[in-house]
């Protein structure tokens, strides 16, 4: 029996094998993706990240390190500020509770009556992250910036990484333009007194200062990539002694030989007993420097730093240390004579003006001239001793050595308990 079939019946029937035929091909497809195309897919992944780990590895750039990566650290980058800016792209505000805020942005943070002011509310704390970076005055900072109610204004910390706080802090210190080795011993001593800060300040609002009270560090504006480089080729590594991680000061030149750390804080270290240092004395800051300053201006600045002095007429000073460092003077006043060591005198009357305790002084009618050479405290490595080391040809390990006698390199993943010295 035949069946006439309609030109709307021979259209369906088209239409259904057009759509069985484009069913087997898909399954054919299919079929053919996940028995050949599949594996073959899995099998050029696989290489692609062989061959990738093996490129990293032979460049030295795959040590990746879980405990030295997620190693944070907190600076106090503004302090006792009576309002502060904050900028950036695609930055993530959470109040004191952590719940995330809309803010307009650039904002300005003040403080007014005992708590930060924005955006007509507010807040006890306010936290700022983003991926690249935060502004805060107008200065770019990695990870985030805490704002907090402090006693007599607002304080700002920065969070992050450990490493990468290294990488802005570098040219803070010295320049990355330095022979690399000497660049590679400025992150490893900065890396070490970080964390023995850290370690000291652990129950404190922050870790370090970003002055020479501490480390200079100025966020991430003045990174480059050679100290990045010289971050990444000393990952982790710290100066101990006895196993722990010791406290690695250091300072701009010593002027002939580096001071030992009791006659600056009274406190005994075996690695820190001075050294001869001939290698800075070519230096802009090893180089001899004078200053001179009236009996009234001297006088000022010793009231101002709590020193009750008045009617000042004369600064006297004492012997000198074995290191040919001042150790003493005496104050001659009508009121509030006295002796004073030498490091109190020249934090009293400014690190910038008296450069270092290895001065003599000479005594004219109503001044006094300071000459002098060496600047900073002298205690620990000798930054632009280091540099004239390196262009000699020694290693970072060998600088670092020579500077803290007795001192052992180490991966902070190889010490245990992280204990301080
Ligand atoms: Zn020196």
């Amino acid at each position: 029996m035949s069946v006439k079939l309609s030109n709307s019946d021979h259209s369906a029937m088209e239409i259904r094998k057009n759509r069985q035929s484009k069913k087997l091909t898909r399954c054919r497809f299919v079929c053919f993706y996940s028995q050949v195309l599949r594996p073959l897919y899995r099998m050029c992944i696989i290489i692609l990240l062989s061959l990738t780990m093996t490129v990293l590895s032979l460049f030295g750039i795959s040590r990746i390190n879980a405990a030295v990566l997620d190693e944070t650290i907190r600076i106090a980058i503004v302090k006792s500020s009576p309002e502060v800016t904050v900028a950036g792209d695609g930055l993530l505000v959470t109040n004191e509770s952590g719940y995330p805020l809309v803010m307009s942005l650039p904002a300005t943070v003040k403080l007014v009556k005992g708590a930060l002011l924005v955006g007509g509310k507010q807040f006890q704390r306010l936290t700022f992250s983003a991926p690249a970076a935060v502004y805060i005055n107008n200065k770019p900072y990695r990870g985030l910036a805490e704002l907090s109610v402090a006693d007599k204004g607002i304080l700002v910390v920065n969070q992050l990484p450990l490493e990468e706080y290294l990488v802005g802090l570098i040219n803070c210190e010295i320049s990355s333009a330095w022979p690399i080795e000497a660049v590679k011993a400025q992150a490893i001593i900065a890396r070490t007194y970080a964390l023995n800060r850290k370690m000291a300040r652990m129950t404190s609002p922050y870790h370090l200062e970003s002055s020479v009270l501490d480390q200079v560090y100025e966020g991430s504006l003045v990174e480059d990539s050679r100290a990045r480089r010289a971050v990444l080729e000393t990952e982790g590594e710290v100066l101990t002694s006895g196993g722990a991680i010791i406290q690695a000061f250091y300072h701009s030149s010593c002027g002939g030989r580096t001071e030992a750390s009791e006659n600056v804080w009274g406190a005994s270290l075996p690695y820190l007993k001075g050294v001869e240092c001939q290698y800075c004395l070519s230096s802009p800051t090893g180089t001899v420097w004078e200053y001179k300053l009236s009996l009234k201006e001297i006088e000022e600045r010793l009231r101002a730093a709590g020193h009750n002095v008045s009617g000042l007429y004369d600064v006297k000073p004492g012997p000198l240390n074995s290191r040919g460092r001042l150790k003493q003077l005496t104050i001659l006043a009508a009121k509030g004579g006295c002796a004073i060591s030498g490091d109190q005198f020249r934090k009293a009357i400014g690190y910038g003006l008296i450069k270092s305790t290895r001065f003599t002084m000479k005594n004219y009618k109503d001044e006094i001239s300071f000459t002098g050479s060496g600047n900073g405290h002298g205690v620990g490595l000798c930054q632009w001793g280091a540099k004239q080391r390196a262009l000699d040809g020694f290693g970072c390990a060998e600088i670092l050595s020579y500077y803290y006698p007795g001192t052992e390199l180490k991966k902070l993943s190889d010490i245990s308990g992280w204990q301080q010295d």
